[in-house]
């Protein structure tokens, strides 16, 4: 089985679009599990659902997800990030709320934990730190895990017994082997990454080689960029899809 881990697609169609073509490319996958934000920031939150659901999935709920669903508070989002929200959740129809509102926090698939944050605190917190992913390790009842939310894509490794946890930067391409400890892994964005490269980034796990692989796709971002203008989305919002940040 080959799965596709996906977060923070952030109603960024052509991202999306773009990424979903590059994996037809490598082959295809069996499944597609979806680490929440699948809406906000971006111009295209209905649309991004609806392709969503033509694919066999699992996704959990991102803070952006339930912040357009009214089911978490807009009040820890900045300023641009809640007027985003807001036309978002002002573009859903009902079959994409009651999508949205469906969301659990947390799913379980085979050995990993599904979670947009942290196991702790799945809608809200970074795990950007080995601290971070300590204690995450340490609320799991899964070997591994997988997060989103930091739009950053990092590994955090721990061996079987609860010793010290240590990060790993992954690099595009280079395939990474499950082998013996404990993971927790974030594929980085889709809809807008924010380490620097403003290419979309999402990662395959091969279930039988045991092996994670990160890849990035370029994708056309001044259409995205043309169209958050034409809606009336926060202009540095757009600005920074293509700096990556
Ligand atoms: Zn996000």
């Amino acid at each position: 089985m080959r799965y596709v881990i996906l977060a923070d697609i952030h109603s960024n169609l052509i991202a999306l679009e773009a990424v979903l073509r590059d994996l037809k490319r490598r082959g295809g996958f069996d499944r597609l599990w979806c680490l929440g934000d699948t809406v906000g920031y971006g111009p295209w939150p209905g649309e991004c659902i609806d392709l969503l659901r033509t694919l066999d999935h699992a996704a959990v709920a991102g803070n952006h997800d339930w912040a357009a669903v009214d089911k978490t508070s807009l009040d820890p989002f900045n300023a641009e990030a809640a007027a985003a929200c807001r036309w978002n959740a002002g573009r859903l129809e009902e079959r994409h709320r009651s999508y949205l509102a469906s969301l659990p926090q947390v799913a379980v698939e085979g050995e990993f934990t599904l979670v947009h944050g942290s196991p702790q605190d799945p809608l809200w917190e970074y795990v950007l730190d080995v601290r971070a992913a300590e204690h995450s390790f340490d609320a799991l009842t899964t070997p591994h895990c997988l997060v989103g939310h930091a739009h950053l894509p990092l590994l955090f490794l721990r061996g079987l017994q609860d010793g010290p946890a240590r990060m790993v930067v992954p690099q595009p391409g280079e395939p990474l082997a499950l082998d013996g400890g404990r993971w927790l892994f974030n594929p980085g964005a889709v809809g807008q990454p924010r380490d620097g490269d403003p290419r979309a980034s999402y990662a395959l796990y091969d279930a039988e080689a045991r092996t994670f692989s990160l890849y990035r796709m370029e994708y056309d971002v001044a259409a995205v960029q043309r169209e958050m203008a034409r809606v009336g989305l926060p202009r540095r919002m757009a600005q920074r899809l293509g700096q990556g940040w």
